[in-house]
């Protein structure tokens, strides 16, 4: 892998792709600027070498206009706090304006282009656009982990023009060693836990991980697939019935590969999918007519607690209850509390893919696992076993 830890930026103008794709007030303040923290430590580093920084990234869909609301002129202010630098502005990442502050920027400077996507070459993954991008500097760093998954130009074209100066951002690194370890580096064993919704949209990622991971655990609205296939009753609970099939295939593979697979025994249940429902618990393979399952419970919260505080490595995609109801949160707060432990204890743990961020903040477990992923689908996609396009363009 190669990072900007490799290169000496002295009198070097880097072209730092970040996602500056931060959440705005109404009034259009930063609300949460952990992706601007999140590449600090990037930026720290071209500026101590004695190197000059050129941060560009998108905001949000402008569709290739160019749109005031999405100007990143709004966010200066926020970046020059989290960095406590003086952060240059440039109002367009092209023409001749782009042209002039990029050239005149001197080695301990910061400039920032204008939203990329105020362009739509950017997202059609224009050769010439990238081009022109590229002339500004002298080396291309990708930190945008959040994008990776996407062929645009700055995040993947843009790096056949540096051949041999393109490099990962620190950010960048941290995420894909993260993925190393839960697919195949990591100590073991190694646990898997996936909750969410539906089984449709974590099957790629399950058959992926089945040869990296010794348990796999289930939970959330598509374990009652699980069930239902292996002959319970599980009353309204969520289910996929076209995924039967799949459920048991998996079940299989899982035998064959010498995975143990653990799903829910027990669960709360409610007579509608409410906060204020009734409900009760009940043994998972037997939810009354009219009933479903929300939450997992305490069985199942502590068979689950067993295998992960026996593990090493831990990777943690989705709830494992409707956590959002909080009288359906106990399950969901019981297993990040068993993740942070096993955490506190030695393990590596790795939150990510999809929602996953949002719960894992919702419940303040941020600082008490190892690493939680800034890349909602490119981490998604890493698990699936994809090459990210943002990826592959540094490393060929
Ligand atoms: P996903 O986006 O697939 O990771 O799914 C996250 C969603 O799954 C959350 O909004 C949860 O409310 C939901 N969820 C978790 N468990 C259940 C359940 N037993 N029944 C219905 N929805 C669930």
């Amino acid at each position: 892998m190669k990072t900007i830890e490799d290169f000496n930026f002295k009198d070097k103008k880097a072209l730092v792709r970040v996602d500056f794709n931060v959440p705005q007030s109404a009034d259009l303040k930063v609300t949460d600027n952990s992706r601007i923290q999140a590449v600090k430590p990037t930026i720290e580093k071209i500026l101590k070498d004695g190197g000059s920084v050129i941060l560009m990234t998108h905001l949000g869909r402008p569709q290739g206009k160019h749109l005031d609301e999405f100007s990143l002129k709004n966010i200066v202010p926020e970046i020059e706090q989290v960095l406590g630098a003086p952060v240059k502005f440039c109002p367009d990442c092209m023409g001749e304006d782009a042209t002039k502050m990029t050239g005149n920027l001197k080695p301990g400077e910061i400039l920032l282009l204008e939203n990329l996507r105020f362009y739509e070459e950017e997202e059609k993954g224009d050769s010439q656009f990238a081009e022109k991008l590229a002339k500004y500097a002298d080396a291309y760093v990708n930190d945008a982990f959040g994008t990776a998954h996407r062929e645009h130009a700055s995040t993947a074209v843009i790096a056949k023009y540096f051949p041999s100066t393109k490099f990962f951002g620190l950010l960048m690194a941290k995420e894909l060693e993260a993925i190393n370890k839960v697919l195949g580096s990591g100590e073991k064993p190694v646990t898997a836990i996936l909750g969410g919704s539906k089984v449709s949209t974590k099957i790629t990622i399950i058959e992926n991980i089945l040869p990296a991971v010794d348990n796999l655990i289930i939970g959330g609205g598509m374990a009652f697939t699980f069930i239902k296939a292996l002959g319970g009753k599980i009353g309204k609970s969520l289910l996929e019935e076209d995924k039967m099939g799949l459920a048991l295939e998996i079940i299989e593979k899982a035998k064959a590969q010498n995975v143990k697979l653990y799903l829910p025994v027990d669960a709360i249940i409610a007579d509608e999918f409410s906060n204020d429902a009734e409900r009760k618990e009940e043994e998972i393979y037997d939810i009354p007519d009219g009933w479903m399952g929300m939450d997992v419970g305490k069985k199942t919260q502590e068979l689950f607690n067993d295998v992960i505080m026996n593990s090493r490595t831990i990777l943690w995609n989705g709830p494992v209850g409707v956590f959002e109801m909080p009288n359906f949160s106990a399950g969901t707060i019981a297993l990040g509390d068993s993740i942070a432990e096993a955490t506190k204890l030695g393990a590596f743990s790795l939150v990510g893919g999809g929602d996953s961020v949002a719960f894992v903040k919702h419940f303040g477990y941020e600082n008490k696992v190892s690493y939680v992923s800034t890349g909602g689908g490119a981490m998604l996609e890493s698990l699936e076993g994809k090459e990210l396009p943002g990826i592959a363009a540094i490393n060929s």
